[in-house]
Order: C-alpha cells, then sequence, then structure tokens
C-alpha cells in the first residue's frame, strides 16, 4: 500500500489524469484504507481528483458509498479484470463551511465509550499505525490533571467505557495514575504488551485493578505473519496475552482481550477495531 507523496499534478491513470494517487494494494475500508484516503484528500484542493487503486474487492462497494457520505464525488471508475484491480478518480468536494450551532442548554449527547490517547511514542514503529508513533515520536502525555479532569466530566455525562491507548501506554511513566484518574469506569488499556516485563513499568502493571481489561492486538496467529506488520520479535510479547508461552502479562490475575486480524487494521491496536474480541482471564 503506497500513498503518493509527491506534490499535486497530473498522474496518468487508467481512470484519467489525477492530482494525487493512493495504491490501496488489498486494504479495505475497515483497515486502514480510508485514513490514506482522507490524509491524502487533505492535500488536495476543491475540485482536484484523487486516483485510488485497489485490489480489495469489498472496497468496490464500500469506497462509492464513503464519497456520498463525504460529500466527494466519484468521477471515474475502472475495473482492469473481472477481479480487479479497481481504479477510482473521486473529486474532492469542499462543501460550505458549517454554521455554529448554539442550544438552550440541552445536554450533549455523549457516546458511552471514551478513547484516551495517554501518549504518542511506542517501542514499535507499524506500518500503519495511524497514531503515527514510533520510539522516535514526541511524547505528547497526557497528564493525570488533565486526565481526572476529562474522565470525571465524561462520568457525570454517563460514560461507561473508558480505553486507554497510543502510542504504548506503559511507556507513559504516570500511566498508574491515568488508570486510577479511570476509576469507577469499564478501563481497558491497549497495549503491545512488549515492555512491561520487569523494571517500574513491570511495578506499574503488578499495581493495576484486576478489574482492568488488558488488550493486545495480533495481527496474525503466526508469529512470522505478525513481525511482518509490527518489527522481527514483536509476536513474543503479544504471544503471552493470547495464552502462549512469553513473558508479558501471564499470571498476573487480571482480564486480557486479544484481538486478531489477518490483516492489519489501523493501529494503535484495535483502533478502528473491525474484529470482535475474546475475553480471556489469566490465574
Ligand atoms: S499500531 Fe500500536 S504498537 Fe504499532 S506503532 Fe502504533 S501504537 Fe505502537
Amino acid at each position: 500500500m503506497t500513498v503518493d507523496e509527491g506534490r499535486a499534478a497530473a498522474t496518468p491513470t487508467p481512470v484519467g489524469d489525477v492530482n494525487r494517487l493512493v495504491d490501496g494494494g488489498d486494504m479495505d475500508c475497515g483497515s486502514g484504507l480510508l485514513l490514506l484516503i482522507t490524509r491524502a484528500m487533505r492535500r488536495l484542493e476543491h475540485g482536484d481528483l484523487l486516483g485510488i487503486r485497489s485490489a480489495e474487492p469489498s472496497v468496490a462497494v464500500d469506497l462509492p458509498i464513503w464519497a456520498e457520505l463525504v460529500g466527494h464525488e466519484v468521477a471515474h471508475e475502472h475495473v482492469e479484470t473481472a477481479g480487479g484491480p479497481w481504479w477510482f478518480a473521486v473529486r474532492k468536494v469542499v462543501g460550505p463551511a458549517q454554521d455554529t450551532m448554539f442550544t438552550l442548554g440541552d445536554r450533549t449527547p455523549v457516546g458511552q465509550r471514551l478513547w484516551a490517547y495517554t501518549n504518542f511514542d511506542c517501542n514499535l514503529a507499524c506500518s500503519y499505525c495511524c497514531a503515527e508513533s514510533s520510539p522516535k515520536a514526541a511524547a505528547r502525555r497526557l497528564t493525570p490533571e488533565v486526565a481526572r479532569e476529562v474522565f470525571a466530566q465524561f462520568r457525570s455525562m454517563g460514560g461507561r467505557e473508558l480505553f486507554l491507548t497510543g502510542g504504548e501506554p506503559f511507556m507513559h511513566p504516570q500511566l498508574g495514575e491515568l488508570v486510577e484518574a479511570g476509576d469507577g469506569l469499564d478501563r481497558t488499556i491497549l497495549t503491545n504488551a512488549m515492555v512491561f516485563a520487569r523494571g517500574t513499568r513491570r511495578a506499574t502493571l503488578e499495581q493495576l485493578d484486576r478489574s482492568v481489561v488488558l488488550q493486545v492486538s495480533l495481527d496474525s496467529a503466526t508469529p512470522e505473519v505478525h513481525d511482518a506488520q509490527r518489527g522481527a520479535g514483536s509476536g513474543r510479547g503479544p504471544s503471552a496475552a493470547s495464552g502462549r508461552p512469553g513473558p508479558s502479562a501471564s499470571g498476573c490475575g487480571w482480564p486480557r482481550r486479544s484481538t486478531t486480524r489477518t490483516r492489519p487494521e489501523c493501529g494503535p491496536c484495535t483502533f478502528g477495531s473491525t474484529t470482535k474480541p475474546s475475553t480471556r482471564r489469566s490465574g
């Protein structure tokens, strides 16, 4: 999967000249393709054309629906053979700016699930990470003070579930305080399960309330396939959370949830989950 990062210029494709091109490979719309498209669209002007190539059959159905939903126009479509690949030229349409809405004091509807990015640095640098996390990424840590205020507000509005994600949350030195700030909510930490084998991160792990769920994404049950997306050796940590031998969270006695799919989804770890997690309990 590639995104043409060059300047907007006419690029010839089977759907005509386009200003920018996204080759989505075999990604489907739920596994990161829409993020690539959205990122490319931001770099275009009103009326420009984005070329999209896809080898995934579901995209032929889903992409026009997405374009209609967001207000862009599918200008041209082309399929090379009955089995693909499919080509689209999507014209960027910038609608009129939304007018500011005022209410008469009605409570703002709120979802029951809050996702909080604890930090943006990560020990891994997965190719598809939508947070663009890596060891070199700026940490941009959520502070416990802000977390307490936000989580309290969320609780008061009827929120029930808190997902702490990143980046790798266990790289945040105050993760324990962030988890405590979410007391009273159903709390899940999304982790790659690789960095808490020892030291202060291990201590943080051991001190967690056992009602906290650890959710670990596996790109495949086969470590080699998992490693191809996430880096050599990365399958060893998550393998423990999936119930196989390994160093991570085994035996510490709190709920773990693993999600597995055969293609990468947008990180950070189940961010755009199209999987159906199965909850596992250890110890
Ligand atoms: S997808 Fe998850 S593990 Fe991979 S770089 Fe992003 S935050 Fe880290």
